[in-house]
């Protein structure tokens, strides 16, 4: 049987990480070394392992990133069937929503960790791994862009979330579900996620900083005027309920649309931000009149990383604009 070329790379987190002489676990396992603890990865595919990085998932950066996506560009066009990247679970909602613009080789792309260290009891990484490699050794993956693959759960990078801080099964698609399964070894894919954002293919070679402010009951946005002077470039404004901040942050919040783009989110964890319902000051109406741009279905985190991106390529306030605005159906006249 010919079986499938599946590249490695690995990044750190908690699937790579064991005691360390400090206390508590950091990152130390290679590539190999969790190749190893799972003879059954041989049954599936040819592996090719790299150790990129040995870092906790919250060190990671956007130039990190880019660079695993020229990595992963560079293999899946020269013979690599499919890739699984390894890496902490704190920011694999990000992560994957990055190399999910950055990706342009259409092929099976999978990210992967572990809730648990690999010496405690009931340690998921290597399930996870075993998992994430039969995923991404399936060519129909190369339709869904990028996916999340933990607790035998295959979720799309555009939707996925961490959910839960311990446990096993603490990866969700708020919005949608996941995509399909892995069961008995065997990848089922129940949907095909929307592919409403175009990829990212210039040079991120533009300075960006975007900051996520949360704004909250009594919040009143004191915080707005400084940020430009802070070297700030953006900002998402994650508001209450479908798009919504405290009246008294509306002044703060026009001011701040005339310096940076200001993008507009929602603490809730599913569904779009509204445009064309509620009037009141502080609305998403009231907002968006004043230049707020909305974010439609995406998550405050991925919201800051599309602005971050597009920045990051010199796009103009126009280009901004319509890249969220592919967030969001069209206004009913
Ligand atoms: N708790 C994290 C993990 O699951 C640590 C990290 O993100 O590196 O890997």
């Amino acid at each position: 049987m010919n079986l499938p070329r599946i590249l490695i790379v690995s990044l750190g987190g908690t699937i790579t990480m064991t005691s360390s002489a400090m206390g508590g676990i950091a990152p130390m396992l290679t590539a190999d070394n969790l190749i190893e603890s799972v003879p059954q990865l041989g049954q599936v595919a040819i592996l090719e392992a790299i150790t990129h990085f040995s870092m906790p998932g919250a060190s990671l950066s956007i130039q990190n990133l880019a660079d695993v996506a020229r990595l992963l560009n560079e293999k899946l066009t020269s013979g690599m069937d499919g890739a699984v990247v390894v890496q902490g679970t704190d920011t694999i909602e990000d992560t994957a929503f990055v190399l999910d613009m950055l990706a342009g080789h259409g092929k099976p792309v999978v990210v992967t960790g572990a809730m648990r260290g690999p010496q405690a009891a009931g340690a998921d990484g290597p399930a996870s791994l075993l998992a994430a490699v039969a995923v991404a050794a399936d060519r129909r993956v190369s339709e869904l862009g990028v996916v999340v693959v933990l607790n035998d759960e295959i979720h799309a990078a555009r939707w996925v979330q961490k959910s839960h801080t311990s446990l096993t099964s603490a990866f969700e698609s708020p919005g949608t579900g996941r995509l399909g399964i892995v069961a008995e070894g065997q990848v089922e894919i129940f949907m095909r996620p929307k592919r409403d954002l175009l990829p990212i293919t210039a040079a991120l070679n533009h300075p960006s900083r975007v900051v996520q402010v949360t704004l909250g009951l009594g919040e009143e946005g004191w915080l707005l005027p400084a940020l430009s002077g802070l070297g700030y470039t953006g900002a998402v404004i994650e508001g209450m309920g479908a798009g919504h901040v405290p009246a008294a942050a509306v002044d703060a919040i026009s001011k701040l649309v005339d310096q940076m783009p200001v993008i507009l989110c929602s603490r809730v964890r599913a569904g779009r931000v509204f445009t064309q319902t509620y009037g009141f000051a502080g609305s998403e109406m009231d907002l968006i009149k004043r230049g707020a741009i909305p974010c439609g279905h995406l998550s405050s985190a991925k919201a800051r990383l599309l602005l971050t991106l597009l920045q990051s390529t010199g796009a103009t306030e126009d280009e901004i604009r319509t890249a969220f605005g592919r967030t969001t159906p069209k206004q009913n006249s």
